[in-house]
């Protein structure tokens, strides 16, 4: 079934979406949404200090926007695959999604360490607890970029504002 063929409706999805976001924006959680608000300092880095560095343009067959767990095994598979044209981009000053946000004192997963840590067979490591400390976990993921080579390519403090759909003739996706 080609794309043209396909009944998906991109704009009832979207209507979907906005209609169950208006419902997690009720009471005081809409000042969460406020970026521009007092809670706005939240989207500073209290961990790494920015470095100024010279615009990139770039051009990539495949651009990751985050650098948590996902967008780590996302492009170390790709390469797997054979797709080395990656560069992945972080708001944050490192790699870790949530792992390098969330530092406070107690926190770890609540999944199973060998569960949810990836790629252990492949970097021989084992977890020292059974449900990771959240420091623990950030060094592996760390780790993780390390072994694929991500490092080289990644733009750190780097915020994508937007995107912007590039189609082909017919108005049918690339
Ligand atoms: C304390 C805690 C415990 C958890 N425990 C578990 C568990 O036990 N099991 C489990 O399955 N899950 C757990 N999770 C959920 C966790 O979110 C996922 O497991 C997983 O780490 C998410 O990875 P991710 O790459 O999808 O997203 P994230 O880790 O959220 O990474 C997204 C990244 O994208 C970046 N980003 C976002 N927007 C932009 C933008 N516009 N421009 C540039 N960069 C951007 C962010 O800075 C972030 O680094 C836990 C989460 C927390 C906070």
């Amino acid at each position: 079934m080609s794309f043209a063929d396909s009944r998906f409706d991109a704009d009832a999805l979207r209507r979907r979406y906005d209609a169950e976001r208006e419902k997690r924006l009720a009471g005081p959680r809409r000042d969460i949404a406020d970026l521009t608000g007092t809670l706005s300092r939240y989207l500073d880095d209290p961990y790494t200090p920015v470095v100024t560095r010279h615009p990139v343009q770039d051009s990539v067959e495949v651009l990751v926007v985050g650098g948590g767990m996902a967008g780590i095994v996302a492009p170390a598979e790709l390469r797997k695959a054979g797709v080395t044209d990656t560069r992945i981009v972080d708001a944050a000053g490192d790699f870790g999604g949530v792992w390098y946000w969330n530092r406070y004192p107690g926190a770890m997963c609540d999944v199973e360490s060998l569960v949810y840590l990836p790629y252990l067979e492949e970097l021989g490591y084992v977890p020292r607890d059974r449900y990771a400390s959240a420091a623990e976990i950030w060094g592996h993921l760390r780790a993780v970029a390390r072994h694929h080579d991500l490092y080289d390519t990644a733009l750190f403090h780097t915020r994508v504002t937007g995107m912007v759909w590039e189609s082909m003739s017919r108005g049918s996706p690339r």
